[in-house]
C-alpha cells in the first residue's frame, strides 16, 4: 500500500487508455498524470483508491525521447488534449496499443494483425466542429473549453485543434456579449441567456455556420452579432439561433431558427456532397475520415453485385461512398432527421441503389431479416457504446460473407468481435486512424469473414 503525500521513485511500465503513465510501486498500481512509458519520475500520491493511486510529478530522473513540450499554452488546464506532451509518433503507437490491449484483455484474440495508426501529416486545425461553452469567469464573460471533470471554463484565445475560423466566430461572440453586457448562463441557477457558441465548418467548400445557444429566443443587439459574425468571417453562410432550454449537459435543444442566410452548409466528401445541419452528426475530422471510409470501402472488396447494409448510418455517408460499387445499399439509423438528410444525400449525388430507415438497428434488421432481406456485406459503425446484442445475433444468423466494424471505442468493439468470433467470423485486419490527434481517442476498422 502507499500513503496520500508519499514521495518515491517511481519507473513507468506501461500507460492507461487515458494516457496517464502506470508504474508499481510494492506491487501496487500508481497512475500518473503526463508521464511516459520508459520514464522514472519521482511521484508524489495525491489520492489512494481501491486498487490504485493517483500521484503527480515532482520531478524527472529519467525523460522519455519521445517527450515533447506541449504546444498549447493552456494544455495542463483545458480538458480537452491530453497527450500533447508525447511526441505525435508516440500518440500513434500509443493508439494502435490500446487497440492492442483491448483485443487481447477484453476480446481473447490473440495473434490479431493490428497495422500501425494512419496520422495526420499536420494534426493541427482538424476539427470541422467546435463547440464552446460560454460562462461567467472571475473578471467577466468567458468562453473556451471545460476544464478536466469540471465546468470551470478555461479561456484560450486559439485552440490549435479547431478551424482557425471557429476561434474567430467564438471571440466575436464574446466581444458582442461584453460590449451589450448580454446575460451569460449559469448552470447551477439556470439563469442567464448565452450557454454555447457552436461553429461547423465545410472544409472543402469554405462554407461557414455558426450556432449561437441560448434559453430563449430574444436576442438583444442581434443585429450587431450578425453584423460582426458577418464582416469578421467573411465565408459565413449561415447563423443560426439554438434554443435551449433545458438544464443539463446536452448542447443543442431542438428548436434551431434562422438568423442569417442558410439553413443548412455544404461539404465535399470523397466526391460526394453532403448537407450539414446544427443537429445531424458528421465526422469531426474531414481529412481522416475520407481515409477512415475509404478502408472500410477496400476491406469489403465489392464487385458491384452486392448488397450492402450500412448501420449506424448517421447521414448515410458510408453507405453513399459504397453505393457506385454495390448493387443495393440499405442504412439504419435512430435519429430521423438524419435519416432524411441522407436520402437527401442521396438524391443530391444521383444516387438510385441506396434505401434508408429510420429506427434501432437492434429492431430494424431483424425485421428487414424476416422480411428476406440479406446482406453480404454489413458495415456496423456504432456509438461508443458498442453493438447491441440483439443486433450481433441476427448478423450472425444472416451471415454475411464479410463485416467491416467502424469503431470509436476499442472496448466495446473487443467485446462485440469476442462475440462474433465466437460465432463463426474471423477478424483479418485491424487498421486504427487517428480521427483525434492529441486526444486519447482512438478509431479503427476492422474487417471480418464468415468462416
Ligand atoms: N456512420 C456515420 C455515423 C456514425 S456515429 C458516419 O460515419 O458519419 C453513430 C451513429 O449511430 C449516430 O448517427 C447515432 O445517431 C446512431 N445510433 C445510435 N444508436 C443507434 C441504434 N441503436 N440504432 C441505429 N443507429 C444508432
Amino acid at each position: 500500500m502507499v500513503q496520500k503525500n508519499e514521495v518515491f521513485d517511481l519507473e513507468i511500465t506501461g500507460m492507461t487508455h487515458e494516457g496517464m503513465g502506470v508504474g508499481k510501486k510494492d506491487g501496487f498500481a500508481v497512475f500518473v498524470q503526463g508521464a511516459i512509458d520508459g520514464e522514472i519520475v519521482i511521484v508524489k500520491i495525491i489520492k489512494v483508491l481501491k486498487g490504485y493511486a493517483i500521484a503527480r510529478i515532482e520531478e524527472f530522473i529519467k525523460k522519455s525521447p519521445e517527450r515533447q513540450e506541449p504546444f498549447c499554452p493552456v494544455y495542463k488546464r483545458c480538458g480537452g488534449c491530453s497527450i500533447q506532451h508525447m511526441t505525435y509518433e508516440k500518440t500513434l503507437a500509443f493508439k494502435r496499443q490500446v487497440v492492442l490491449d483491448n483485443l487481447t484483455r477484453i476480446g481473447g484474440l490473440d495473434n490479431v494483425q493490428v497495422n500501425e495508426t494512419i496520422g495526420m501529416e499536420r494534426p493541427f486545425s482538424y476539427r470541422n466542429k467546435a463547440q464552446y461553452p460560454v460562462g461567467m469567469g472571475k473578471t467577466g464573460p468567458v468562453s473556451g473549453f471545460f476544464a478536466p471533470r469540471s465546468h470551470e471554463i478555461i479561456d484560450s484565445e486559439v485552440c490549435e485543434i479547431q478551424h482557425p475560423v471557429s476561434d474567430v466566430a467564438k471571440k466575436t461572440v464574446l466581444d458582442y456579449i461584453k460590449k451589450y453586457n448580454v446575460s451569460v448562463y449559469d448552470e447551477i441557477t439556470h439563469k442567464g441567456l448565452i450557454r454555447h457558441v457552436v461553429t461547423k465548418v465545410g472544409f472543402t467548400t469554405g462554407e461557414v455556420m455558426v450556432i449561437v445557444v441560448a434559453t430563449r429566443k430574444e436576442l438583444p443587439h442581434r443585429d450587431k452579432l450578425i453584423e460582426a459574425l458577418k464582416s469578421n468571417i467573411p465565408e459565413l453562410k449561415s447563423v443560426v439561433l439554438n434554443i435551449n432550454e433545458k438544464p443539463g449537459n446536452v448542447i443543442l435543444g431542438e428548436k434551431n431558427i434562422t438568423l442569417y442566410g442558410k439553413d443548412t452548409i455544404e461539404d465535399v466528401l470523397g466526391g460526394l456532397v453532403f448537407e450539414i445541419s446544427p443537429l445531424s452528426f458528421y465526422q469531426v475530422n474531414p481529412i481522416q475520415t475520407e481515409i477512415l471510409y475509404k478502408k472500410a470501402i477496400e476491406y469489403a472488396t465489392l464487385s458491384g453485385n452486392e448488397t450492402i447494409f450500412d448501420l449506424y448510418c448517421g447521414i448515410g455517408t458510408i453507405g453513399l461512398f459504397a453505393a457506385s460499387k454495390a448493387k443495393k445499399v440499405i442504412g439504419v439509423e435512430v435519429v430521423e432527421e438524419a435519416v432524411k438528410a441522407a436520402k437527401k444525400n442521396a438524391l443530391r449525388n444521383n444516387i438510385s441503389n441506396a434505401e434508408f430507415y429510420a429506427g434501432k438497428a437492434e429492431e430494424v434488421v431483424p425485421e428487414l431479416y424476416k422480411k428476406g432481406e440479406r446482406a453480404d456485406v454489413v458495415f456496423v459503425d456504432p456509438p461508443r457504446k458498442g453493438c447491441d446484442e440483439e443486433l450481433l445475433k441476427t448478423l450472425v444468423d444472416m451471415s454475411p460473407e464479410r463485416i467491416v466494424y467502424v469503431s470509436c471505442n476499442p472496448s466495446t468493439l473487443a467485446r462485440d468481435l469476442k462475440y462474433l468470433t465466437s460465432q463463426g467470423f474471423k477478424v483479418h485486419e485491424v487498421q486504427p486512424v487517428d480521427m483525434f490527434p492529441w486526444s486519447y481517442h482512438v478509431e479503427c476498422v476492422v474487417l471480418m469473414s464468415r468462416l
